[in-house]
């Protein structure tokens, strides 16, 4: 075991306090095996933390495995090094350290890739949810950053740990996407200062950019088009929903990436404070989407009474029943909470 594992172990309760950088570096340099994971359903944030990290490990001549639950998805296989991300086995495998990227609970890895962990020394936690539980043995969680991505490159930069042109591409992908453009309130100066790094590291935004927000399959709008048709407006043009039944899905032969960030069309109408996406899931779930405009219209508090998660502007949920069911329960909290504004 390295001292910082073993002084971690003994000085309960480690995984209270945020492990430093140079901690995790440590670690990084002394270990050898590395499987890293993230997210169900991951977006760019996620894909791009996993394989920045992945590559970086890599490059200082680590055996480094990348998995996700989902593979990595179609719309993201353009990320240099993205074939570095896989499936998990089905035979259990031993690593000296796993990395939890991006992940907001432990049960979000998945369950195949948290049964094909045969065994570990060390959980590393690196995250910014703020919801996260600290579920590792060392956690670095920054609910102050606009992505994962930020902490990463913030971590391998400091620490003058390998960033190169590949891994600076994935950093920028998982920054852009998780901040909407460099949109979203969370995004600060710092995170520009990060972009212009990225960009000195010689990646092309232009065409980046192209292949992340102009490079949509065809069916992902036809999909816009029939949820658009279901659009509702509640709490006098507060709260704006629309729904997906599993029949809509199956006729369209839309995958579930196809979906990501359509709820942003809800959330960018003038006087929509709360947006909310449901998905009808084929496990009897319905998957909850919100987004909000509002810190005070919390959207993570609304989604952990439905015992999911995420962050105040951003947070979803996977609920039992069906879409009518579950939509009239969530549609009303959101209510709650944007009425509760005015007063
Ligand atoms: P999205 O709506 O894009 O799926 O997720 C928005 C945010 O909420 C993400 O940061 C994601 O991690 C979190 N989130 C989404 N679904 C769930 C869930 O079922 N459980 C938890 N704990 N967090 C979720
Ligand atoms: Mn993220």
């Amino acid at each position: 075991m390295s001292t910082i594992i073993a002084e971690r172990a003994a000085a309960k309760p480690a995984n209270l306090t945020n492990a430093t950088f140079a901690e995790i570096a440590q670690i990084l340099r002394e270990q050898e095996s590395f499987l890293v994971l993230s997210h169900v359903r991951p977006d760019g944030d996620a894909l791009g933390s996993e394989i920045a990290m992945g590559l970086s490990l890599e490059r200082m001549g680590k055996k480094v495995k990348v998995w996700n639950e989902e593979g990595l998805l179609e719309k993201f296989s353009f990320f240099p090094g993205g074939e570095m991300v896989t499936l998990p086995p089905n035979e259990p495998e031993h690593f000296d350290v796993v990395l939890a990227l991006d992940t907001a609970t432990r049960q979000r890895l998945g369950d195949n890739c948290l049964a094909a962990v045969a065994s570990t020394k060390v959980w590393l936690n690196i995250d910014h949810h703020a919801s996260n539980p600290r579920y590792g043995d060392l956690n670095h969680i920054d609910s102050t950053a606009p992505a994962t991505g930020q902490i990463l490159f913030e971590f391998l930069q400091s620490q003058k740990l390998p960033l190169d042109k590949a891994i600076a591409e994935n950093l920028f992908a998982a920054i852009s996407t998780d901040t909407g453009s460099f949109q979203y309130p969370q995004t600060t100066a710092r995170t520009f200062e990060i972009a212009a790094d990225i960009l000195r590291c010689g990646i092309d935004v232009g065409r980046l950019s192209q292949q992340l927000y102009e490079s949509y399959p065809r069916r992902r709008i036809e999909l816009l088009r029939v949820l658009l048709d279901s659009m509702r407006f509640d709490a006098g043009g507060k709260v704006a929903s629309f729904s997906l039944p599993i029949a809509t899905a199956n006729a369209l032969g839309v995958i579930p990436e196809d979906n990501e960030g359509l709820i942003d069309h809800l959330r960018a109408i003038q006087g929509v404070v709360i947006a909310i996406f449901f998905e009808e899931l084929n496990d009897g779930k319905i998957r909850v989407s919100m987004r909000s405009k509002d810190e005070r219209a919390d959207v993570c508090a609304i989604c952990l009474s439905f015992k999911g998660g995420g962050h105040k502007l951003a947070a979803g949920a996977r609920v039992p029943g069906t879409l009518e069911d579950v939509g009239e329960r969530v549609i009303a909290e959101a209510v709650r909470s944007v009425e509760s504004l005015d007063r």
